[in-house]
């Protein structure tokens, strides 16, 4: 199973050292190809839209997602990942049925820890909050009973950073849901 995290901008190292070993940074949309598991990690999602910006990435995520492969953005990686975008609104690549808001907890809450349910330990850091979820999306885990994880299919969104927690279960769910699906040809 190869497993990689975008390494444009933000947490990538963090995710790297959550995921079993192999797993590798990627720049571009060939090393997507190459993929069957790609991680988006938290950071600021309008600098990742800019860096993404003409590399092709995003249609090598979406022949990743066509071919069986499985896609896990966290935080900003969420955003990207979202259909709608609000507070502001952005563009996105619609392949999670979700509207997300961002930075949804207000300016005097930077960031927290929490323990969810199940009982996962996260961090949100300037995190954004699902507003809508669509009919194909299943929750995995809650906060306050409020969605912070869910998937459609094999891609997979967060509102918080797993990365910062000693917690490996959700990487371990993301991976074990992903399968080995050969390169984009
Ligand atoms: N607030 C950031 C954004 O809107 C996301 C924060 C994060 O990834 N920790 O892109």
């Amino acid at each position: 199973m190869r497993a990689g995290v975008l390494a444009l901008q933000g947490d990538f190292a963090a995710h790297l050292r959550a995921l079993p070993a192999g797993a590798v940074e990627v720049r571009t949309a060939a090393e997507v190809d190459a993929l069957d598991l790609l991680v988006l990690p938290g950071g600021e999602s309008t600098a990742m839209l800019k860096l993404l910006e003409g590399s092709g990435i995003e249609e090598a995520v979406r022949r990743l997602v066509a071919r069986g492969g499985a896609v896990f953005g966290t935080c900003a990686g969420a955003i990207l990942l979202a259909k709608d975008v609000t507070n502001p609104a952005q563009r996105s690549w619609g392949l999670v049925d979700v509207g997300i808001e961002r930075n949804a907890f207000g300016r005097q809450v930077d960031s927290f820890e929490a323990v969810l349910e199940p009982d996962y330990a996260a961090v949100f850091i300037r995190a954004p909050r699902f507003r809508r979820l669509g009919a194909g999306v299943e929750v995995l885990a809650t906060w306050r009973g409020e969605p912070v994880f869910v998937r459609q299919g094999r891609v997979f969104a967060a509102t918080f950073h797993p990365e910062w927690t000693d917690d490996r279960r959700v990487h371990a769910l993301v991976v074990a849901a992903a399968t080995p699906v050969g390169a984009a040809t």
